[in-house]
């Protein structure tokens, strides 16, 4: 496959519903199966994409299904980039927020935030309360 085919992306824009967290988790792994990924790989990007969306729905928007998330992939090569944005309440502490087993709500196992940084290669957090938040994925698939 030459350079050009390996370098691809996505944009997706959707409402905030849960039935889209499986959308936006098989459309990035339909993405990253160009770079031929092993199926654990695979399931570790489908683990951490699930887990980044659902927390914007449950939390940024705490279950508005009027809003939308915006979930952006990219290709290069090996490397996946993935982006997974909301426009929601924001993370007043994001330290605190990454700690395995914190959670702000009793139901929840606090465990999301320790999925993505097991599974990806990198995990950057940006968010403003009020304003949003947006989490970066990104893994370098074995050669
Ligand atoms: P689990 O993912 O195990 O169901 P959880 O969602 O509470 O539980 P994490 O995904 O690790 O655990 O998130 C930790 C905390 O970070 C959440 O409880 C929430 O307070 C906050 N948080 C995470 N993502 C967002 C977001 N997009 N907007 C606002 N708050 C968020
Ligand atoms: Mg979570």
């Amino acid at each position: 496959m030459s350079g050009q085919e390996l370098h691809n992306h996505i944009e997706l824009t959707f409402a905030a519903r849960a039935e889209n967290v499986a959308l936006a988790r098989l459309l990035v792994a339909a993405l990253a199966a160009a770079a031929d990924p092993t199926l654990a790989e695979l399931e570790e990007v489908k683990v951490a994409v699930s887990e980044a969306v659902s927390n914007a729905i449950i939390h940024g928007y705490g279950g508005d299904a009027a809003r939308q998330v915006q979930v952006s992939a990219e290709l290069d090569g090996r490397l996946l980039l993935v982006s997974v944005r909301d426009e929601g309440v924001g993370i007043r502490d994001i330290e605190l927020a990454m700690s395995p087993s914190y959670s702000t709500e009793e139901e929840h196992l606090g465990l999301g935030f320790a999925f993505m940084t097991g599974f990806m290669d990198d995990v950057q957090v940006m968010s403003a309360s009020q304003q949003g938040t947006t989490v970066r994925l990104a893994k370098h698939f074995a050669e």
